[in-house]
């Protein structure tokens, strides 16, 4: 059930994914169930579709609090399809990121605290929420993905920029 998982320098990780037509297909509802099954594998806050090598505006949004992230808050895996950021609030806040295409590597990336999106559930809701904090981030980091855009372009400065083996020293686990 699970997807082989596109590494930085995949040409997939760069392009411009297009928006889901038609949410409720045989298709989609796999690569949803697939992108569950491989973000639970690879123990990750999130999925993109082009990590799976898929060209779909879908992701999923996972969160409870590891090792990596211990003050991440408890959230049910959860697809979004065709998200839209209406607006950014909040301040901005740096913290601490990786990412399932890029092993290895931590880099602190600037992000805003608030985000007000839209987007619709494998169900076909349309769904308008505000997410804060860590939440924010992870939308933000999973939504860029869709853009072409990894978390390692955001940062500030490329000293911002670690190894996993450090992170685990700076963070202390
Ligand atoms: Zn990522």
């Amino acid at each position: 059930m699970t997807l082989p998982i596109a590494q930085l320098g995949a040409e997939v990780l760069r392009r411009v994914a297009p928006e889901v037509r038609d949410i409720d297909t045989p298709q989609v509802q796999e690569l949803i169930d697939r992108l569950f099954a491989t973000c639970n594998e690879a123990r990750g806050m999130g999925i993109a579709a082009p990590q799976v090598y898929a060209d779909a505006r879908i992701f999923i949004m996972s969160s409870k609090p590891n090792d990596r992230y211990p003050n991440a808050p408890l959230m049910q895996p959860t697809a979004i399809i065709n998200p839209e950021i209406i607006a950014y609030g909040g301040t901005i806040d740096k913290d601490w990121e990786g990412c399932l295409s890029i092993p290895g590597i931590r880099a602190l990336v600037p992000r805003h605290t608030h985000l007000h999106v839209r987007y619709a559930t494998r169900e076909g809701e349309h769904v308008e929420r505000v997410f804060e904090g860590f939440l924010a981030r992870v939308f933000a980091h999973e939504f860029d993905h869709l853009e072409g855009t990894v978390f390692i372009d955001r940062v500030e400065s490329t000293r911002d920029i670690v190894t996993e083996r450090e992170f685990r020293r700076i963070i202390g686990v």
